[in-house]
């Protein structure tokens, strides 16, 4: 068992893993490590080391190293995670495991529509290849994950509704794990049926490297939509947000690919900078809601004006906004990037069941009218999977770190998990930034089933956790 974490790395360790990883395959503090250190929302630490290895073998030799060495590793994908369980620790002692040089397999089987990528290509790599052959992976976000990261955080994004999130896509992983015999787990495959009992593929997906490092990816892949078509809609004073997604569900089947909320107080953000945007928009005083249908002939359009009428007949919808798809997304996508710089603020990503989320955002806001009427609520985010990305902007001044995050969260997590039967944790994972709440709202039981599973797999303590034994160091919060 390791139990205490070196801060600086031996030369001669270093020496040992570069001759394993050959020419830039060990990055020094001397290296600029700044990309590896800090993710998109601040978060950050101090890497002893970055090990970029190129195949599975490489993984393999450098979990031996590190646990015969005594060192903790993190692997990291694309470093776009949202809750700082991507970067290292400030301890400058544990090892950074980059998967970006894990690129040698990229086998698009076109009769199975399936593709296995290696755990570095990133999803705007894999769509500009895929777009090639009329294809594509049907994850949408604002960031640029890779396969690994991907699988380890279950990505999800605003296409669930129609396509679902990774896990829904994947048929089967390759990963080793870091225990003693380096034991390399393959369920690569495009096989769409396989009921032979355990399915150890489930073990690496959005359990972000607690159990191993994935190293490729066996997922299924969609035919591009050949037409588009978005609205931005405002509801009648009257109508229950749940009723308009049940309309837009029937009236539009499947091809129904994006339900997204913005409130009023997100709509506010735009003022001043992006002004020229909020024509764009039905309303700026009420919620509006973005819709997308997708289909594979050209009637989108036509069918997005259809469901729109009825949605009007049926006394849903006040008003609607039609246009050029990329533009109508632009406000959706510039609201988040506006809100990720605010400060003090505290962002939060939930899920109840989706027949809540109207009462869930009254009770959310209610409460916090009582107990912090300073704050202001802004929400936004994939509603139709019940999802909600609540940002809450605080006063200057607010110290964002310790009693005021601590009650906040409190406040935030009680209503949304006791009170609706909800997650703390809807799409982003845990990490440091809400390892609290795991430990607060996920049962002991599942708890202890999971660290028995992880003792399994890394009997050595090597990979960093974020809940388990090697539990993550303190790292540097954002400001
Ligand atoms: C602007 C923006 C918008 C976003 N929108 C969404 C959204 O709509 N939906 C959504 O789900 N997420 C969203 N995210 C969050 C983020 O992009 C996802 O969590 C993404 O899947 C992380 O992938 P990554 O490759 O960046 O992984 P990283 O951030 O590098 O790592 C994330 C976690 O996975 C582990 N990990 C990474 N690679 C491996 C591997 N190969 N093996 C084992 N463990 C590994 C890391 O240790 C860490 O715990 C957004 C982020 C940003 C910045």
């Amino acid at each position: 068992m390791i139990d205490t974490v070196p801060a600086t790395i031996a030369p001669k360790v270093i020496d040992e893993f570069a001759r394993e990883l050959g020419p830039g395959g060990v990055l020094t503090p001397e290296d600029d490590l700044g990309r590896y250190e800090a993710s998109p929302n601040l978060w950050s630490g101090r890497a002893g080391l970055v090990l970029r290895p190129r195949c599975t073998e490489e993984v393999r030799s450098s979990l031996r190293i590190a646990r015969s060495s005594n060192l903790q590793v993190l692997p990291q994908g694309a470093n776009s995670g949202l809750v700082g369980a991507s970067v290292p620790d400030v301890s400058g002692g544990q090892v950074v495991l980059s998967t970006e040089r894990l690129r040698s397999s990229f086998l698009l089987d076109a009769a199975s529509r399936t593709l296995t990528a290696s755990a570095g290509w990133t999803l705007a790599e894999i769509q500009d290849r895929l777009a090639e052959d009329g294809l594509r992976f049907p994850i949408e976000v604002g960031s640029n994950p890779n396969v690994g990261g991907m699988v380890s955080t279950n990505t999800a994004g605003a296409n669930v509704i129609r396509y679902g999130d990774v896990r829904k896509r994947l048929l089967g992983v390759q990963a080793v794990l870091p225990d003693r015999a380096g034991t390399v787990i393959d369920t690569l495959s495009p096989l769409r049926k396989r009921n032979e009992g355990f399915d150890a593929t489930q073990l690496f997906v959005g359990t972000q490297g607690r159990y191993g490092v994935v190293t490729a990816a066996t997922v299924e892949v969609d035919p591009l939509p050949r037409a588009r078509a978005a609205a931005w809609i405002s509801l009648a004073i009257n109508a229950d947000l749940s009723s308009a997604v049940a309309h837009f569900e029937r009236s539009c089947g499947e091809t129904l690919t994006s339900f997204e909320l913005l409130s009023p107080a997100g709509i506010a953000l735009l003022k001043g900078q992006h002004s020229r945007l909020l024509q764009r928009l039905p309303c700026v005083d009420r919620d509006c809601l973005l819709i997308e249908v997708g289909t594979h002939d050209s009637s989108a359009e036509a069918l997005l004006q259809r469901s729109l009428e009825s949605a009007a007949d049926k006394g849903l919808l006040e008003d609607a906004t039609t246009g050029d798809v990329e533009s109508l997304w632009e406000i959706r996508r510039i609201v988040p990037a506006i809100t990720e710089r605010m400060e003090p603020a505290l962002s939060y990503d939930v899920s109840v069941p989706r027949g809540d989320i109207s009462r869930l955002r009254t009770t959310l806001r209610d409460c916090l009218a009582a107990s912090f009427p300073s704050v202001i609520p802004i929400e936004l985010g994939h509603v139709a999977d019940g999802g909600l990305h609540l940002i809450l902007a605080l006063p200057s001044g607010t110290p964002t770190v310790g009693h005021e995050q601590v009650g906040l969260d409190r406040l935030v997590f009680d209503i949304v998990v006791q009170g609706h039967g909800g997650s703390f944790s809807a799409e982003h994972g845990v990490g440091p930034k809400n390892h609290h709440a795991y430990r607060r709202y996920v049962p002991e039981e599942l708890r202890l089933l999971r660290e028995q599973l992880r003792q399994l797999c890394d009997p050595d303590d090597v990979l960093v956790g974020w809940a388990g034994q090697r539990a993550h160091g303190p790292i540097l919060m954002p400001e």
